[in-house]
């Protein structure tokens, strides 16, 4: 993790990314069990590419119904 964060802070540290809040419009399911790769349902954790967050299926579920909130559903 720390790594990471070197090594996109060099190239992002002159912009303003940090005071734009992240969507987390892209979360990695990631999984604790080798077998359950690639099982959605059985991800525990989510992963934002963006910010480097983790969270939890419940808070990954969370922000995508709140993304899907935001969208226009159509006819109600
Ligand atoms: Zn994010």
């Amino acid at each position: 993790m720390g790594i990471l964060d070197k090594v996109f802070g060099k190239d992002k540290s002159n912009t303003a990314v940090e005071t734009r809040p992240c969507t987390h419009g892209v979360l990695v399911p990631r999984w604790d069990s080798v077998d359950d790769i690639g099982k959605e349902e059985k991800a525990t954790s989510y992963f934002c590419e963006a910010c480097n967050e983790t969270f939890s299926p419940v808070q990954a579920q969370a922000l995508r119904d709140s993304m899907t909130e935001r969208l226009p559903v159509g006819d109600s």
